[in-house]
C-alpha cells in the first residue's frame, strides 16, 4: 500500500523539495493534497503535475484553473480544513505562527505529522504536547538540527543523554563586530553562507533568532530543559547536532546541507532509503571548525534561554516580536539590530501568565506584535 502525503505550504522552499522527494519515490508515496496562501502559478503547476484530490488556497481560487475533479478548499481556514483530512503523512512546510492551527486541527487524526515549522512548536508549548498525546499523534521533525537530533537520540535512552547540542552556522555575519552590524544590508542577510531557504528563515539566520527558536523547538520535541540544551557555532554546516551522552560520549549527525535528506527521513522514518543528496566526501571536503556560542554575546540566544525559563507566554511573545519585527525589517522600517531590540523590549514589557487555550496563546501573539509596531515607531524617532 502506498502511502498518502498531504503537504501543507507546497509552493514554498521546503514544500517544492518535499515534492522532489515524492517524485524519487512515486513506487512508495501518494499525494492526496496541497497548499498554498496564493493561487499562483506554482500552485496551478503542482496541481497539474500531480493531481492531488485536495489543493487547499488561502486565496479564492478558479477551478478551472485546476485539473477536473480536484476538490478546491479555499478561504482564510483552507490549510486547516486541509489538515484535518486523515493521511498517512502530513507535512507541515507554512511558515510562521500561522501553522498553529493546522498543526492543532492535523493531531487528531492520530498519524504522523513531519513538521518544518518551528513557531508551531514554539508556541504551542504544552497545547500541542496534550492534544499528542492525547490522539496518539507522532511528530517527526524536518528542521536539519533538529532531524539530527533525532537520530542522534536514537542511539541511547532519554535517561542517558547529558545535553542536546545544536550546531548553528552563525549566519553570514558571526565574526562581525556589533557596530558593523548597524549597517549590514538585507542583500547582506539574504545571501547565507551555506543554506538556500526562504528570506524570512534566512533573516533568522542571520540574527540568530532561528537559532533561538531551535532552542525552544528542541525542547518542546524531545523534552529537555534549558540548562539541557547548548549551542555550537559550526559554520560550515555539516554536522547538523549532537547528542552527548552520560559517558561523555557524542553521537553526531553529518551530512551535505541538503534539506531533502532530513525530509526524506521523516517520510521514511524509521527506514532509511536512497536519496537524492550527494554523498558526504569527508577527505575531499572541509574544516569543521567549532565556536563557542557566548549567549551573552548573542541577545538572541540569551532571549530564548530565558522565555524557555519562564514560559508562561514567554516564548510565543519572542516568536510574534521577531515575526513583526522581520516583517518591519523586510519592509524597510528597523535596521538590522533593532530586530532584537525589539524582541528583547517586548519581552521586558510582557507579564507571563499561564497559556492554556488557543486564544490565550493568540492573545500572547498579538500583544506582542502589536507592541513591537508602536515601539519600531518610537525609535525611529
Ligand atoms: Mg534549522
Amino acid at each position: 500500500m502506498k502511502q498518502t502525503v498531504i503537504v501543507l505550504g507546497s509552493t514554498g522552499s521546503i514544500g517544492r523539495q518535499t515534492l522532489d522527494v515524492l517524485e524519487m519515490h512515486r513506487d512508495r508515496f501518494t499525494l492526496l493534497g496541497i497548499s498554498a496562501n496564493r493561487d499562483s502559478d506554482v500552485l496551478r503547476a503542482e496541481a497539474a503535475a500531480w493531481n492531488p484530490r485536495y489543493v487547499a488556497c488561502r486565496e479564492k481560487a478558479d477551478p478551472a484553473a485546476y485539473p477536473a475533479g480536484t476538490e478546491l478548499i479555499c478561504g482564510e481556514d483552507a490549510s486547516e480544513r486541509l489538515a484535518a483530512i486523515a493521511c498517512d503523512t502530513l507535512v507541515l512546510a507554512i511558515s510562521g505562527f500561522a501553522a498553529l492551527k493546522p498543526l492543532l486541527s492535523a493531531i487528531p487524526n492520530g498519524g504522523r505529522i513531519a513538521i518544518a515549522n518551528k513557531e508551531s512548536l514554539v508556541c504551542g508549548g504544552d497545547l500541542v504536547k496534550t492534544a499528542l498525546k492525547k490522539h496518539g499523534a507522532t511528530l517527526v521533525p524536518i528542521d536539519s538540527e533538529q532531524s539530527a537530533l533525532f537520530q542522534c537520540l536514537q542511539n541511547g535512552r532519554k535517561s542517558e543523554v547529558r545535553r542536546l547540542i545544536l550546531t548553528a552556522s552563525g549566519g553570514p555575519f558571526f565574526r562581525r563586530s556589533r557596530a558593523e552590524l548597524e549597517h549590514v544590508t538585507l542583500a547582506d542577510v539574504l545571501r547565507h553562507p551555506t543554506w538556500n531557504m526562504g528570506r524570512k528563515i534566512t533573516l533568522d539566520s542571520a540574527t540568530l533568532f532561528n537559532k533561538g527558536l531551535e532552542i525552544i523547538e528542541a525542547a518542546r520535541l524531545f523534552d529537555f530543559g534549558a540548562d539541557e540544551i547548548g549551542v555550537l557555532i559550526h559554520p560550515q554546516s555539516i554536522v547538523h547536532s549532537m547528542v552527548e551522552y552520560c559517558d561523555g560520549s557524542v553521537i553526531a549527525n553529518l551530512a551535505v546541507p541538503d534539506m531533502r535528506l532530513p525530509i526524506q527521513y521523516a517520510l521514511t522514518y524509521p527506514e532509511r532509503i536512497a536519496s537524492p543528496a550527494q554523498p558526504l566526501d569527508l577527505a575531499a571536503a572541509h574544516d569543521l571548525e567549532f565556536y563557542a556560542a557566548d549567549p551573552e554575546r548573542f541577545t538572541a540566544l540569551r532571549l530564548a534561554y530565558d522565555a524557555l525559563r519562564t514560559e508562561g507566554g514567554c516564548p510565543i511573545v519572542y516568536n510574534g516580536a521577531n515575526e513583526q519585527a522581520a516583517e518591519l525589517y523586510f519592509a524597510n522600517k528597523i535596521g538590522f539590530t533593532d530586530i532584537e531590540r525589539c524582541v528583547e523590549a517586548a519581552l521586558d514589557a510582557y507579564v507571563p501568565h499561564p497559556m492554556e487555550t488557543t486564544e490565550a496563546i493568540r492573545d500572547a501573539d498579538e500583544t506582542a506584535r502589536a507592541f513591537v509596531r508602536s515601539y519600531a515607531e518610537r525609535i525611529k524617532e
